[in-house]
């Protein structure tokens, strides 16, 4: 019981909140389902969207902002788009505040209703196809790749802190394509390129895959998606990429004109990570001691902690730890040197634990007659003493090492809980008793999947796009299946 954390044995979800809330991430705010990012969950947000920032680009996109509300008729113009969000949507139906006239507060002025109803933005294709219209006239001017990175709300019901809230951070990518070709090609790209994100920055390994008719975006004719496993063998969906075919061009008249001198819809993209990213990053690896971040993402990758009993051996201390401190600086590694007289060494060693800081120094003056320091991995939560002069080409060392092993461990865990069965009633064991990804065969109907997830509440992750693909026998009804899917229980 470190740290006064439940643990994961005890209560997994209990662990969850407790850690995010300890960590100093984030926490519950006075709005029902709407949370309070506090400033270290926000630095490693900051670190997540530089990366990505700096991939999308490197793919060509650009960024734009769109409003944050949009005009109902333009939500309504996509039928299946409307149908899939309606059910979650903060609506804006007046612009005016004013003093009751009975004295009892502030109410809504009855006298300024809108005109026309304004959506908080759920997502933004509708506002965004809207402008496209007049930014797209000629093959010219295709493909057009357009990124933003915003907050969206959608009325969720029931919330957890990062992992499904009802105001969210993340970005969307919209990209609008000459040919059927190219927008699948772009929707796969961005796929790829969450996935690679996913596992080299957040070190967390994910399967790549297709939705199901069911679990599709609205308005989607494909969903892509990247599917991670947590701890608890429960799956999260982690990024999706549509490709939505010619149905917001159609929607949103946006035609162009041919190479060949005709008119055509334009085809469509849209793709989106969100806040949610932190919930896989800090569910994957952490302990019950706290959070466990890679190297790559954490905001302070290091942290030197000087041990003293006076003004003397303060000195003494500080200045190797400061001599360090440069040293590391200049290859890179982001370092902080916690020199406050306002908290004993314990109670740091116990912060930067929770915090899930990768590497911890500590130096007392036993170390600066040594010419040593104490080096510890919160990772293994191994100790060493190493010689100052080789603390540098040690730490970078590190660095590497915590981040594979980091992954390797969550590839090992996600092996461990990956199992094919032929039975159904071998699923439903599965599914109670383990968890985890399970690979079964499926006759491809909605009704099936339904089925499944009545009696189960396991769901269709993703249709895998690699691996063996062999075909069988649906495990329920017994009709021909072309390959195995993924199910598991989600988040
Ligand atoms: P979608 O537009 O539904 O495809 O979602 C785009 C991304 O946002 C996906 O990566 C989802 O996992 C994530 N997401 C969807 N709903 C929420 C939510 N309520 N809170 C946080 N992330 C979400």
């Amino acid at each position: 019981m470190a740290k006064n954390l439940t643990t994961r044995g005890e209560d997994y979800s209990k662990w969850y909140n407790e850690l995010v809330v300890k960590a100093d991430l984030a926490e519950n705010s006075g709005v029902r389902g709407c949370m309070v990012i506090k400033p270290y969950g926000f630095a490693i947000w900051e670190k997540m969207q530089a990366e990505l920032d700096r991939m999308f680009k490197e793919t060509g996109h650009q960024n734009a902002y769109f409003p944050l509300f949009i005009p109902k008729s333009y939500f309504s113009k996509e039928a299946s788009h409307v149908d899939g969000f309606a059910k979650e949507c903060a609506v804006v139906t007046h612009y005016r505040l004013k003093n009751a006239e009975d004295g009892s507060g502030i109410v809504v002025d009855p006298d300024a209703k809108l005109e026309e109803e304004l959506i908080v933005r759920p997502t933004s294709e509708t506002i965004i196809w809207d402008t496209y219209r007049k930014w797209i006239q000629s093959y010219r001017d295709l493909p057009l790749l357009i990124n933003q990175w915003a907050n969206v709300v959608r009325w969720e019901m029931r919330t957890r802190l990062f992992l499904r809230t009802a105001e969210f951070l993340w970005q969307e990518g919209h990209t609008a394509h000459a040919t059927e070709r190219e927008a699948i090609a772009e929707a796969e790209q961005m796929m790829n390129v969450y996935a690679e994100f996913v596992e080299n920055y957040m070190a967390v390994p994910v399967l790549k895959g297709t939705k199901t008719e069911s679990e599709r975006f609205a308005g989607a004719l494909e969903t892509y998606c990247i599917e991670a496993l947590m701890q608890d063998g429960k799956a999260l969906q982690a990024g999706t990429s549509h490709f939505l075919g010619q149905n917001f061009a159609k929607a949103f008249d946006v035609k162009f004109a041919t190479k060949e001198g005709s008119q055509d819809y334009v085809w469509a993209t849209s793709w989106g990570v969100s806040t949610r990213l932190m919930g896989a990053l800090i569910m994957t690896h952490s302990d019950d001691n706290g959070l466990v971040l890679p190297p790559k993402l954490a905001p302070d990758q290091v942290v030197i902690v000087p041990i003293y009993k006076n003004e003397e051996q303060f000195n003494a201390v500080s200045e190797v730890a400061v001599d360090l401190m440069k040293s590391l600086r200049k290859e890179g590694i982001r370092v902080k040197f916690d020199n406050r007289d306002t908290h004993k060494p314990g109670w740091k060693f116990n912060e930067y634990e929770l915090k899930g800081v990768p590497v911890r120094i500590a130096i007392g003056p036993k170390d600066v007659e040594k010419g040593t320091v104490e080096l510890a991995r919160r990772d293994t939560l191994s100790k060493e003493f190493v010689p100052v002069e080789n603390v540098v080409g040690q730490v970078k060392g590190l660095m590497e090492d915590i981040q594979k092993n980091l992954y390797n461990k969550a590839i090992q865990h996600r092996r461990d809980n990956t199992r094919s069965v032929e039975t159904y009633e071998e699923f439903k064991e599965i599914i109670k008793t383990k968890g985890g990804f399970v690979l079964a065969h499926w006759d491809g109907t909605p009704e099936t999947e339904e089925r499944i997830k009545n009696e189960t509440k396991a769901t269709i992750r993703c249709i895998p796009i690699e691996g063996e693909i062999a075909s069988g026998n649906c495990m329920v009804t017994g009709n021909p299946s072309k390959r195995r899917v993924v199910f598991a229980k989600a988040y």
